[in-house]
């Protein structure tokens, strides 16, 4: 039976509640607001099926992809409302014309985040784009599985540790599965990103009904994106770097413990292909990045190659990988604990808002100024030498 010592050591995947025969695992959020399997000891059998499917309790394998690609939706809209390039969009309908399924991340109705499937091309507009946010996966997996066993092609995208998750769970290859991961800088706290928006809507009564969330608004650009979302009345839009929100993710103050130990990523998933953000295109082939988004697209597998050769949507430019993995190290490298992250989750429910809560953490201490400042003296200093 799945007992849980070290919360570094779950992901969430769900794994685990999907394969049990006696259907006594719930995932339940702890006080930080992650899902975790809670086990019904009465009804359990001591089967050790959930502790088998763990992809913790297997070792992960990375592996360098066999071709790296800048990639570009040759649809200007699709791209302009995609988080990097659109790549994602053009592989999905690749799978829906061959009358395929496929799974991705999109809200529910309370702006949660969850894996669902679709079967056509209106479904599929709800996947595109990222939520940083982490993905309920609910029975998505066993829903894959009966999809592969009725010999339809799948496509199924999520992050690396929910790639690994589904392989685990499968537990052998099937031709007519596709999977995609992308490369992942951390999954925020659903419960955090719940509480964010109910402060929203306090602050801006205009909000109170959300007709959509964009978490990269490129109204100001690929690289600068923003953070906006719609309400019926009014829109609340802010360059990510002033979004309290996108701070607290971005500088590693919300995230799962299990993402600062990564071991899912650097190709670790065996994913078909990882789509990530071509960050540093403008050094690397300035002729192609005009700042309305590139995807980098890394082919792990013959069958992610092939997937990518049939889009006829993309343009795709050939690239080196270890160049792009100087631009972009959250492609092998997990990220560390912000400092404050436990006094963040500490204070999580006083009386603070949102906003001043997640400054408190950000804002460097008398301390951290007082060593950076005698730092940039002994600098200086030694310049003199
Ligand atoms: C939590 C998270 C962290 C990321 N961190 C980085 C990073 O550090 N560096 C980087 O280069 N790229 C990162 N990405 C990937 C990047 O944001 C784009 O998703 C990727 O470049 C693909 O963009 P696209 O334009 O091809 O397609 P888009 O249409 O923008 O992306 C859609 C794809 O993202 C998936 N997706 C969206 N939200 C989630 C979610 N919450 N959980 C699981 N899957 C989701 C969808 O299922 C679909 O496969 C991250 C993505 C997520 C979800
Ligand atoms: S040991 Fe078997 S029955 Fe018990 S929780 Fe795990 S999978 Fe379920
Ligand atoms: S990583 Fe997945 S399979 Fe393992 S315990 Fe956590 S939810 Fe269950
Ligand atoms: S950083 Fe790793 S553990 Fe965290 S969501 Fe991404 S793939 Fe999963």
């Amino acid at each position: 039976m799945i007992e849980l010592f070290d919360k570094k050591k779950c992901c969430g995947c769900g794994a685990c509640m999907q394969i049990c025969p006696k259907n006594c695992i719930t995932m339940r959020a702890d006080n930080e607001g992650f899902l975790y399997p809670m086990v019904d000891t009465s009804v359990c059998v001591q089967c050790g099926a959930c502790e088998k499917v763990c992809p913790f309790n297997s070792v992960y394998e990375q592996q360098k992809p066999i071709s790296t690609y800048g990639v570009i939706n040759t649809n200007e809209q699709i791209r302009l409302t995609s988080s990097s390039g659109g790549a994602f969009t053009a592989l999905a309908r690749t799978i829906l014309r061959q009358n395929g399924v496929v799974f991705g991340a999109c809200f529910d109705k309370d702006y949660q985040v969850v894996i669902a499937y679709a079967e056509d091309e209106d479904s599929l507009e709800a996947f595109k784009g990222s939520k940083y946010v982490q993905a309920r996966v609910g029975e998505s997996f066993s829903k894959c599985k009966c999809f592969l066993n009725q010999n339809k092609i799948v496509l199924f995208s999520g992050t690396p540790c929910q790639i690994s998750g589904l392989k685990h769970f499968l537990k052998r290859d099937y031709d007519n599965l596709y999977t995609i991961d992308v490369v992942c800088h951390g999954a925020p706290s659903p419960m955090v990103w719940e509480t964010y928006l109910n402060w929203c809507k306090r602050q801006n009564l205009g909000l109170s009904s959300i007709r959509n969330i964009f978490f990269r608004d490129k109204c100001s650009g690929w690289k600068g994106f923003s953070f906006t979302i719609k309400g019926q009345n009014c829109t609340l839009s802010t360059p990510y770097k002033y979004n309290p929100y996108m701070k607290a993710f971005l500088w590693d103050v919300i995230l799962r413990p299990s993402c600062y130990e990564c071991k899912a990523k650097a190709g670790a998933s065996h994913a078909d292909l990882t789509l990530g953000d071509f960050w540093g295109v403008d050094r690397i082939m300035p002729s192609v990045d005009d700042n309305k988004g590139v995807s980098l697209v890394l082919a792990n597998s013959i069958k992610g190659k092939e997937l990518l050769n049939k889009t006829v949507e993309l343009n795709v430019f050939d690239t080196d990988y270890d160049k792009a993995v100087y631009y972009n190290p959250a492609i092998v490298n997990p990220v560390k604990p912000h400092p404050k992250r436990n006094y963040f989750f500490k204070n999580f429910n006083s009386t603070d808002s949102f906003e001043n809560l997640v400054e408190k953490c950000l804002k460097p201490s008398l301390n951290e100024k007082c060593v950076d400042a005698l730092k940039r003296i002994y600098h200086k200093l030694l310049k003199r030498k």
